[in-house]
Order: C-alpha cells, then sequence, then structure tokens
C-alpha cells in the first residue's frame, strides 16, 4: 500500500494504492488545473472571462454544464444562490481586496443588472444580460471535486481524500476500511469544533470568517444576500453541507448561509440529497438527523451540545 500527496497552496490530493496511484493522481491534477483555467474570473482566458468581456460565448461543455447546474440551484435556493452577483462583489473589493462600503445607490444600481433569469444557454452557447458579469467562485471547488474524484475511481483508485481548499472530497474509505475523520472549522477562531466520520461523499463549509473585513466596527463578509447586495446577515456564523455531489454541497453551503436557519431547514425537509451542520452566530450547532451518529463535538473547544434536526 503507498499513499501518495500531491500538494498544492490550496489543495491536497491524496491517494492510497500501488504504483499506478501516482498516475492517476496525475492526471486528476491536471483536470482539476484544466477546470481552474476554465471557470477563473480572472485568467484572460478562461471561459468565465471570455463570456464577462463579451456578453456571450462558446463555453467548454464542462463550463456549460456547470452554469446549467448553477441555474437550477438558483431556482431551487428561491434565488439565494445567484451566480450573477460578481459586479457587486467587485463593488465591495471582496475580488480584489480593497475593501469599502459601497453606498446604497451604488448598489441599487448594480443589482439592476443581476440575476440568473438572465443568463442564457443554448448547449455550449452562454449569452448574459448587458452588464452582466458571472463568477462561479460559490460552486466551482465542489464541482471540481467531484470530477476529480471521478477521474480517480475511473483510473482504478479505491481509497483518497481530495482537500480543495476546504471542500473535502473523499473515494470509497481509508485504507484500513475505517472512515474518514474530517475536523469542521470553528467559524470563531482556530481549530475544528467537531469531527465528522463519513464515508464515500462531499464535505463543504461556507462561513463569513473565511474572507471579511471591518470597518467602523462592523463586519462585512463575502457571502452576499442576492435581493440586498449586502453581505447575508440571517444569523448564521457557519453551514458546512454533507452529500454524495461535491458541486450540490458546495452551492448549498453558500446559499443555506444566505437563507438562515429557517430557510435551510424547510429546504431540507423539502430534499433527501444532503445533511447539514449548522453554527449559529451565537454559537448553537445544530445537525440534521443523518449526521448525528457521525458528529463528534470537540469538547476542548466548545460546550455546546448539538440540536438535532429531525425530518
Ligand atoms: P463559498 O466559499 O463556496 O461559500 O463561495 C463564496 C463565494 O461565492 C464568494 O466569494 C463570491 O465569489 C460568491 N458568492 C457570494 N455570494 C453568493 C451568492 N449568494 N450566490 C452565489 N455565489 C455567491
Ligand atoms: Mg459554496
Amino acid at each position: 500500500m503507498i499513499k501518495k500527496s500531491v500538494r498544492f497552496s490550496l489543495w491536497t490530493l491524496t491517494a492510497y494504492g500501488d504504483d499506478d496511484t501516482d498516475k492517476a493522481l496525475k492526471s486528476a491534477e491536471s483536470e482539476i488545473n484544466e477546470l481552474e483555467k476554465l471557470w477563473s474570473v480572472t485568467d484572460e482566458n478562461s471561459d468565465i472571462y471570455k463570456l464577462n468581456e463579451s456578453g456571450s460565448a462558446n463555453v467548454d461543455s464542462r463550463t456549460a454544464d456547470l452554469i446549467s447546474f448553477a441555474l437550477d440551484m438558483n431556482k431551487r435556493t428561491d434565488g439565494a444562490f445567484d451566480i450573477t452577483l460578481y459586479p457587486v462583489l467587485k463593488a465591495w473589493g471582496f475580488t480584489t481586496g480593497e475593501y469599502r462600503v459601497p453606498d446604497d445607490d451604488e448598489i441599487a444600481g448594480l443589482l439592476e443588472n443581476t440575476g440568473s433569469d438572465n443568463v442564457k444557454l443554448d448547449g455550449n452557447a452562454v449569452q448574459t444580460a448587458e452588464n452582466m458579469q458571472i463568477d462561479l467562485g460559490a460552486v466551482g471547488k465542489g464541482r471540481a471535486g467531484d470530477i476529480a474524484a471521478k477521474k480517480l475511481k475511473d483510473s482504478g483508485v479505491t481509497s483518497a481524500i481530495l482537500d480543495l481548499g476546504g471542500n473535502i472530497q473523499t473515494v470509497g474509505l481509508k485504507p484500513d476500511g475505517g472512515k474518514w475523520k474530517v475536523g469542521i472549522q470553528s467559524p470563531f477562531g482556530e481549530g475544528s469544533f467537531a469531527t465528522l466520520s463519513i464515508g464515500e461523499c462531499a464535505v463543504v463549509t461556507s462561513g463569513g470568517y473565511e474572507r471579511y473585513f471591518v470597518q467602523d466596527g462592523k463586519t462585512y463578509w463575502h457571502i452576499l444576500n442576492p435581493k440586498t447586495g449586502k453581505p447575508a446577515d440571517s444569523g448564521i456564523a457557519s453551514v458546512t453541507v454533507v452529500g454524495n455531489d461535491g458541486g450540490l454541497c458546495d452551492a448549498l453551503s453558500t446559499s443555506l448561509f444566505v437563507m438562515g436557519l429557517d430557510g435551510a431547514e424547510k429546504l431540507w425537509r423539502e430534499s433527501d440529497d444532503f445533511e447539514m451542520i449548522i453554527v449559529t452566530s451565537d454559537g448553537e450547532i445544530y445537525a440534521t438527523e443523518g449526521l448525528e451518529n457521525d458528529i463528534e463535538i470537540n469538547s476542548d473547544l466548545t460546550d455546546e451540545k448539538v440540536s438535532v434536526i429531525r425530518r
């Protein structure tokens, strides 16, 4: 049994197996690089850059698939998930780090050019409304994890764990047949507030703590409510979504953060394809019943008990 890892600034792929594992990892790695190039908002050769520059583009089928999925998620989340917020995110400085608080008029003006309904997809041809710009930042890493995991499986890998900047995707079980142990980052500081035991699935967390700035004592983070154009203020500190589809988990982690605890609970009840852990701004921890036996709280970090959300 050999353990092979490739590590980048933001992601690490680890697979276990024989000599062929190395080759499988290399091909998963190059696929992820390819997807990053296709979906980057800043790379002048990316599908998204071209689309944002000209308002229409013929894109790679993997890009078209992802846009199509993102448009479905906009409907499924009642608009909470919206890939057309890029100009608003730019105004806040979340894309460059040159942070500022835009005034209400500026935000209202920018919101006029948003709305996923104005993204049209016909095969691989994408068209956006005038002055519209999209970004797949809330869903790309999750989908890249799906594609990379599939590539590993197709190459015969039966045990692997992919960490794409905090998005976890596993293949099979640990080489010893046990479950993987994944730490869930505390939204309030260093360390994991819980450990999750998982089989083959994706685990994706979104939280305001990942990118934010403070001005005049108020904290502003990078997940926006598409209705207000302002940081989503729903009383949630972080959302972790667990499921078989990494792209779905990624899209949901972002949108449940916007929807708040009640909205998230409602969507979970209507669904059967994900489980979730929500930490509220005042530190309460909620988990859906499918995770009840798999979550272990780190008592060194929190005294909170998990409130289980049942069907
Ligand atoms: P994530 O880390 O997956 O939660 O994605 C957050 C990123 O998604 C942000 O940095 C923005 O680029 C983008 N984003 C922010 N708000 C939304 C939203 N409501 N819907 C879709 N994407 C968003
Ligand atoms: Mg996301």
